[in-house]
């Protein structure tokens, strides 16, 4: 793989250096900034050829290659029971960053069927239209489940001699979990070159100003 390029470090001192040595990116840009473990994944740090790198620059006009990528990570984040997250960051979205999430509630009681629109009131005979647009409401089967970032300095400022005061376990957790995020990033790329090989971009003129509007599972 690209990413995930060597086999897994046995001892403490091989760990240690193993997630030491990661590549990281700054999450934030305050007084005290944080960096978490990520992958440089600009187009010329992809390994494309040349056909593939000039596809790309032109799949990455589209609005929406990203969605198609979107899947990749969250596999990941299903994978990890929502404990973690990879988010695109910087520029472009030129870096995968690994952060700690959670998954929560946000109080949602119905939706929308015309137009998704969510609110927190239950349908009732008195409100049972949508504020927005007037359709017919309907309440959630189940609570919503979304994300978010609680965490975005995993491992920030640890030395490779705080790591050895580590308890194996512990460095073993955290070397699966590294490593989980390496491959994701890899099928995430494998992802994106399989795109650059199925997709072509159509221009369309659209004509009139559109909302463009995403689907949220409600059951
Ligand atoms: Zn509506």
């Amino acid at each position: 793989m690209f990413f995930n390029t060597s086999a897994a470090p046995k001892t403490k001192d091989g760990i240690a250096k193993f997630l030491t040595g990661h590549p990281r990116y700054q999450t934030n840009s305050g007084v005290h900034p944080l960096t978490s473990y990520s992958h440089c994944v600009k187009l010329h740090r992809l390994g494309l050829n040349r056909s593939e790198s000039e596809k790309a620059v032109s799949i990455m006009q589209s609005d929406d290659y990203w969605r198609e990528l979107r899947g990749c990570l969250r596999g990941f984040q299903d994978d990890m029971q929502g404990r973690y997250q990879i988010s695109p960051m910087g520029r472009n979205s030129g870096h995968l960053v690994l952060f700690e999430a959670e998954v929560y509630d946000p109080g949602y009681k119905s939706t929308c069927r015309q137009c998704g629109h969510l609110s927190n009131q239950l349908v009732s005979p008195q409100s049972s239209h949508c504020g927005e647009c007037g359709g017919l409401r309907s309440n959630l089967k189940k609570p919503l489940s979304w994300s978010r970032v609680i965490g975005s300095g995993i491992d920030h400022g640890v030395t490779y001699r705080d790591m050895l005061d580590w308890s194996m376990d512990d460095l073993r957790d955290r070397l699966d979990l590294v490593r989980a995020f390496d491959s994701a990033c890899d099928i995430t790329r494998s992802a994106f070159i399989r795109l650059l090989n199925e997709f072509m971009l159509i221009e369309q003129v659209v004509m009139v100003p559109q909302t463009v509007k995403r689907l949220e599972r409600i059951c």
